[in-house]
């Protein structure tokens, strides 16, 4: 059989092993150029990503980092907390002092309380494993909270080398250009677009007493969402302005759909009202209970969408979580989509979710 190379990376083309380099979904193979599922996820959401790096390969350079002197700084999405923390971080941390950054801090609606989010965050970190010394918030794209950033990274690291680390699309290249800019005047200076195969170095941005900071390579974490999408998708459900939460009275056995991304049924409780946080330019449709695996079979990809194109292919199937809600005012979150704040208590919930990517509760921000 003659073998196909990807465009992107020129490996060879297998169709069995997703977890093996060079694997393609079997669909993708009828089309006049074939790229490997990892160039697809790069290329489609990478568009100031230096370098990304799949876990073993990154674990590895977090082993280099564990054995050097400095501090961490970890950056999240705020929007995709759990799907942007990086697994097995403590392990390489040891005795390192850490910095937790949440980024994306501009699309936040007003109404949210900033401190709640920290609160929680915090909580997030220690329950996987880490105890930041700090968490702020920042957007790295408008500067808000910048420098108050800068000034904690200098007092934590003690005279010492700094480590930025996060998941791909969180935001650190942004964070990373604009320390560069704030300290130096100059554009970006991270240049981009790099494909698999290039050096995977650490860059160095020089201190002035001699120490660095150092932008490691972006991990991509499977929970991400947006490994699942191509570009036109993924900005559709990054949120780009302050969210205009949007309220819905429901009945029980209705169901919402965002987009075709996610799906939210209302089960069991007196009519109640559900407030979705999701970027502006999802449309969100109401259905019964009832149809909604029908509407869903049927229009997945033209009414329910995004996604559509080549999203659709990549889109792992569905995967239901159902929640009994006793407290009024509790988010659900949905990795790397928003949150959804139930108003009101004693409720029976369910969300359908791509596999992979995170749900959880949490006490609402508001
Ligand atoms: P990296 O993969 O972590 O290096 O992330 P990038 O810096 O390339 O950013 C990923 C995406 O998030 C891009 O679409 C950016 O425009 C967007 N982004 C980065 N920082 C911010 C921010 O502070 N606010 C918002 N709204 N978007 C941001």
């Amino acid at each position: 059989m003659e073998q196909l190379k990807c465009i992107g990376c020129g490996i060879t083309i297998q169709v069995e092993d997703p977890k093996v380099e060079g694997y393609a979904p079997p669909a993708s193979l009828e089309k006049e150029e074939v790229i490997c599922q990892r160039c697809f996820r790069l290329r489609n959401y990478n568009e100031l990503q230096p370098v990304s790096l799949s876990g073993d390969d990154f674990l590895n350079i977090l082993n280099g980092i564990g054995e050097r002197d400095g501090m961490i700084v970890k950056i999240v999405d705020i929007f995709d907390f759990n799907g942007s923390w990086i697994n097995g971080l403590h392990r390489f941390v040891g005795h390192k002092d850490i910095l937790l950054i949440g980024n994306k801090s501009d699309v936040l609606p007003k109404s949210v309380n900033r401190n709640r989010l920290i609160n929680w965050m915090r909580a997030e970190a220690v329950k996987l494993g880490l105890k930041p010394i700090d968490v702020l918030l920042v957007s790295a794209h408008k500067g808000h909270g910048m420098e108050e950033a800068l000034a904690a990274i200098d007092t934590i690291r003690k005279g010492k080398d700094v480590y930025v680390v996060g998941c791909t699309n969180v935001g650190k290249s942004t964070f990373i250009n604009r320390i560069i800019k704030e300290a130096t005047g100059v554009g970006e200076v991270i240049t981009t677009s790099h494909f698999p195969g290039t050096t995977l170095d650490l860059v160095e941005i020089p201190l002035d007493d001699g120490k660095a900071i150092y932008d490691t390579p972006g991990i991509i974490n499977d929970h991400q969402i947006a490994h699942h999408l191509d570009a036109k998708d993924l900005k559709a459900i990054t949120p780009k302005k302050e969210l205009k939460p949007k309220v819905f009275q429901l009945n029980p056995e209705q169901t919402l759909f965002i987009g075709g991304f996610a799906r939210f049924d209302f089960i069991k409780g007196d009519r109640s009202s559900f407030t979705i946080h999701v970027s502006n330019e999802l449309p969100i449709h109401r259905t019964k209970l009832d149809n909604a695996d029908a509407l869903y079979e049927k229009h997945l990809g033209d009414m329910l969408s995004p996604p559509s194109g080549e999203s659709l292919e990549q889109l792992p199937p569905f995967v239901r979580h159902e929640y009994s809600i006793k407290k009024a005012k509790t988010d659900i979150v949905i990795s790397g989509l928003g949150w959804i704040t139930v108003q009101h208590p004693d409720v029976v919930i369910a969300v359908h979710a791509p596999r992979g990517v995170d749900v959880v509760l949490r006490p609402s921000l508001i």
